[in-house]
């Protein structure tokens, strides 16, 4: 049932884009955000949206929105990997609660995968706001060169 549905403009996400919540931002442009999962499923865990597309998930969005989300996804999934130095890198995207979704604003999580860690779906726990920070300030910092 959470595949169809109409899009809900105070899922958080779409506060988080109209800066009406707050964010550990990474990225920003006219056409997308990306910033830091607040439950991360490991070390650097970043979500990417689009900010101008009101869509649930991959069958309602746009071609362009799509695009731009995907270049971007690109752009920091390097960005993560050249910083965090990880063994793998998982980019994933779900749609549906059945699949996984809990947020109803079409995102991609960008998950730096380290050798030895296991692969959880969802982290239970919040992430510590000072680790957060210091990471979200090295990522910048690689962002901007
Ligand atoms: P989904 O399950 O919909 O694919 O992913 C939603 C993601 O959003 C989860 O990884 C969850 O940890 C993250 N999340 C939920 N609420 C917030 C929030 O308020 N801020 C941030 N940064 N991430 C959130």
């Amino acid at each position: 049932m959470s595949l169809h549905g109409t899009y809900d403009p105070q899922n958080i996400f779409a506060l988080i884009i109209k800066g009406d919540a707050p964010c550990f931002k990474l990225y920003e442009d006219d056409d997308v955000l990306a910033f830091l999962d607040l439950f991360p499923q490991s070390y650097g865990h970043t979500l990417v949206v689009p900010k101008r597309a009101a869509a649930r998930n991959m069958l309602d969005i746009d071609p362009d929105n799509l695009c731009k989300m995907m270049l971007a996804v690109q752009k920091l999934t390097r960005v993560l990997v050249d910083e965090l130095q990880p063994e793998g890198v998982q980019v994933a995207q779900f749609n549906g609660a059945p699949a996984g979704q809990t947020v109803f604003h079409i995102h991609m999580h960008i998950v730096p995968r380290y050798a030895g860690q296991g692969l959880g779906m969802h982290a239970a726990n919040k992430a510590d706001v000072a680790e957060l920070e210091k990471l979200q300030a090295r990522l910048v910092a690689r962002i901007r060169g």
